[in-house]
């Protein structure tokens, strides 16, 4: 084969040489921008180019790119101790972070567990449900899930997870998972009876949810009270219940976790994406100490043989600190709410737009459906039409099917936001 000569090829011919992206067709999808820099909530591409990241690249990234208090704490960790084996160590970022993550969390919650990515925190969830009963010699193997559910790309989440041209190549290899309609609007009683209807039918170990919001779908939305009815079903029953934070988690509802805006609480709860401020991959799975008891035991068997190589990564939980502080100053709690009031003043602008379905708004995020007559594929000609057109006016927003949502970086200025929602009102003269 011919030797290739790098230097006259841009970053995104290069990479079309070497590399295979999440999600991607590389048949028929354009190649990947190729970003240099960024700055708050803004990113350059190697022409020049300048976006606003209107969705936190994925979610992770609650203050701004290349954020120099994180940066500084990274950095300090970094030179101090990179990393040590979590096998019969511990150290002090760890230890810091788990107190201060108890703090916050629902009162409920005792115990942490590290994990390194979203998937790996659900993977962690649903192999301690199954595991917890095993310990007590009890058979339960089914795990309880929503329509639509989106919890990761590994086996188990994968399973749990509803969203099919994800996860189509592989049914028939899953653990079984009994799925249930999301309690929305018109849709509770349903809920309550189906979950109902699956545990006394099956032999159910655990039910995980994305509470209140399941991003991936489009940020289907759906009440704290129908969810408190529907884990009340799983007390009576002794069902364990997962909440799957990874979206929901930092902020993103308007109360720190969305767990938060129930009365009851979940007996497990994964976390991810904003953890570390979308710096360093690192994920975490929390327990209460019931679940922690059922594993503790004179028997090594008992144990949780569950880990991964960088678990609890000092410098990972180094930059989990210093978002954490982020998070709680007062004034990234009023850049949470000033958001939210300026979606909820868009919401009154647009959702009587000819094009527009239906809009919904919970914390910082925003979405809206745009009227169409077919099922709109979730990687469709709708979407990638949307999503070029975004794209062309220097926004980066990622719509799912014909849902288009925002999910801004907290530090976005009003004067970005507003190009935001004025981009996404042009975008319907195009469609
Ligand atoms: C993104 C996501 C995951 C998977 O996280 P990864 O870090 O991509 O593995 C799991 N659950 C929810 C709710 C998510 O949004």
């Amino acid at each position: 084969m011919a030797k290739i000569n790098f230097n006259n090829m841009n970053l995104t011919e290069r990479d079309s040489q070497n590399i295979w992206h999440p999600y991607t067709q590389h048949k028929t999808s354009k190649p990947p921008i190729a970003i240099v820099k960024g700055e708050g909530a803004l990113l350059w591409d190697e022409n020049g180019k300048e976006y606003i990241d209107a969705i936190a690249s994925w979610w992770v990234n609650p203050f701004g790119h290349s954020n120099r208090f994180i940066a500084d704490a990274i950095y300090k960790q970094l030179t101090t101790l990179e990393h040590v084996l979590f096998g019969g160590f511990t150290h002090e970022p760890a230890v810091v972070l788990s107190e201060k993550l108890l703090e916050i969390l629902p009162k409920n919650q005792n115990k942490i567990f590290f994990s390194d990515n979203g998937s790996t925190a659900v993977e962690v969830a649903i192999k301690v449900a199954f595991q917890f009963f095993y310990n007590k010699n009890e058979q339960k193997t089914t795990l309880i899930a929503f329509e639509n559910a989106f919890h990761g790309d590994t086996f188990a989440a994968m399973a749990a997870s509803g969203i099919s041209f994800y996860t189509q190549a592989f049914e028939g290899m899953f653990i079984d998972v009994v799925r249930i309609p999301v309690p929305i609007k018109g849709q509770e009683e349903a809920s309550f009876l189906a979950l109902r209807n699956a545990i006394n039918n099956n032999n159910c170990a655990g039910f995980i949810f994305e509470p209140l919001v399941q991003g991936a779908a489009g940020m289907v939305m759906y009440e704290p009270e129908s969810l408190d009815e529907l884990i009340r079903i799983c007390q009576e029953n002794k069902v364990l219940t997962i909440a799957d934070e990874v979206m929901t988690g930092f902020g993103k509802t308007g109360k720190t976790f969305a767990c938060d805006y129930l009365k009851t609480q979940p007996d497990m709860i994964c976390l991810s994406k904003a953890l570390t401020g979308g710096t360093i991959p690192m994920a975490i799975t929390t327990f209460t100490n019931a679940i922690f008891e059922g594993f503790y035991d004179d028997d090594i068997n008992k144990a949780l043989f569950h880990g991964h190589t960088f678990t609890a990564n000092p410098t990972g939980c180094a930059a989990a600190l210093a978002s954490l502080e982020l998070l709680q100053t007062p004034e990234m709690q009023l850049n949470i709410n000033r958001i939210h009031q300026k979606h909820l003043v868009f919401q009154n602008h647009i959702k009587n737009h000819p094009k527009v379905a239906t809009t919904r708004v919970r914390g910082v995020i925003f979405a809206l459906e745009i009227k169409s007559e077919n099922q709109e594929a979730y990687y469709g000609n709708l979407r990638n039409q949307l999503y070029d057109f975004f794209i062309e006016n220097g926004i980066v927003l990622r719509p799912v099917g014909n849902i288009v949502y925002i999910l801004p970086p907290y530090i976005i200025s009003d004067e970005q936001l507003n190009k935001v929602y004025a981009v996404i009102e042009n975008a319907f003269e195009i469609i």
